[in-house]
Formats: C-alpha cells, sequence, structure tokens
C-alpha cells in the first residue's frame, strides 16, 4: 500500500535494527484518513471470505480493525490484556508474550462474542515474532471459529512471524512488509502483496 508506505518513509523512526517507531499515525496519534484506506484495503484482500467478525488485541490493533469492519459491516472484538473488573463472563484466554513490552500478558476474549458459526479475520498493526497472532489464533481455536486470515498493517519479513503463521497454513496479508531497518533506513521488502 504505496500511501502507507509513503507516511512510515515521511514520519517512522528507526529504534533499533528491529523496532520501527510509528507513534504519529497508528500507535499513539491515528491519521484516520490513512486508516480508513487501510480497512478499504483489508476489506478488498478478503473481500470473497465471507468474514463475519473481526478479531485484534489491544489497543493498537483496535483502529484498523474497526475501520475494516466498518467496510465489512462485521463487529469486531478485541481482546483484553488487563484484569477488569467488567470481564467477568466465561472468558477464553491465551498467554502473549510481548514483543515490545519485553513481558508476558494473559490476554483474554469474552466467549459470548465468538460464535462457532464466526468466520473470523484475525488482525494487528504489527507482526514480528508472531506472539500476538499465535495467542489470538489460539483464542480462535478454542471458540471453534474458521479463521479465514490474517490481516497485518506492517509485517517485519525479517522477524520470524511471518513463516511461523505461514507454516501454519493460515492466510497472511500484510499491507507492508519490512525487509530491514538497519542503519537507521526502513527498506521494504519487494515481494510486498501490496
Ligand atoms: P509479535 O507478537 O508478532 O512478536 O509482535 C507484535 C506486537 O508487538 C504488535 O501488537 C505490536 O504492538 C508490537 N510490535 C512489534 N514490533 C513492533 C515495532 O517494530 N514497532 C511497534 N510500534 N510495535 C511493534
Amino acid at each position: 500500500m504505496q500511501s502507507l508506505k509513503d507516511k512510515i518513509v515521511q514520519e517512522g523512526k528507526v529504534l533499533s535494527k528491529d523496532v520501527l517507531k510509528v507513534d504519529s499515525f497508528l500507535n499513539h496519534q491515528i491519521d484516520p484518513q490513512l486508516m480508513k484506506e487501510m480497512g478499504q484495503e483489508f476489506a478488498r484482500l478478503f473481500a470473497e471470505e465471507g468474514i463475519t467478525k473481526i478479531l485484534t488485541i489491544e489497543s493498537s490493533g483496535i483502529a484498523p480493525s474497526v475501520m475494516t469492519a466498518l467496510e465489512l459491516n462485521v463487529p469486531a472484538v478485541f481482546a483484553r490484556k488487563r484484569q477488569s473488573l467488567t470481564l467477568t463472563e466465561d472468558l477464553l484466554t491465551a498467554e502473549v508474550y510481548s514483543f515490545t513490552k519485553q513481558q508476558s500478558n494473559r490476554i483474554a476474549v469474552a466467549r459470548q462474542f465468538l460464535s462457532k458459526k464466526d468466520r473470523v479475520l484475525i488482525m494487528d498493526d504489527f507482526l514480528a515474532n508472531g506472539q500476538a497472532a499465535l495467542g489470538l489464533l489460539d483464542i480462535a481455536e478454542q471458540a471453534g471459529v474458521y479463521v479465514a486470515g490474517i490481516g497485518i498493517v506492517i509485517e517485519k519479513a525479517f522477524q520470524d512471524g511471518g513463516r511461523l503463521l505461514r507454516e501454519k497454513n493460515v492466510r497472511v496479508e500484510s499491507l507492508v512488509r519490512v525487509q530491514s531497518l538497519k542503519n537507521g533506513q526502513v527498506i521494504f521488502a519487494e515481494e510486498a502483496t501490496v
């Protein structure tokens, strides 16, 4: 997705050889117009899949998921990372090791929001080592839903997540694939899908 690549080049900050900061449009401040375009792109990519629900993880997965959900006219549900007094239902949970926070979280989704009849699109902002997506896949499996695919905004192709997920024969679509972050430069993978 060219507009996303342009935005990354203009505003992304390479924090180290494996961390890209995009706080000005995705992870802190949100660019709604760009987010809308992302939603349209994911909706186009998964148009034939009969998606009935989007499953993501708080907090940065929510914005692109809601925009995609709006395009597909389906609900979006996000896994919670923190315990909440209001989260009292029958919960589906999975353990997820966070790449950026370097700590493990038990993520939770209320069982009532996933039905066996659902055709689910899993989404997240970044794909690094795949732990967040694998945790969401685990929850989807516990719920007995069909997983139509995984939609990722920025895949860091030099980390293991993409391979791990594709080895499971899950369809993974990334709007942008980053090949490397060496020398403070963002190099995109030539084989980026869009
Ligand atoms: P994974 O679970 O695939 O190892 O890492 C994905 C999660 O870690 C995403 O939910 C994202 O929030 C965070 N993450 C991983 N790499 C980066 C990065 O380079 N930049 C930012 N901003 N977040 C990242």
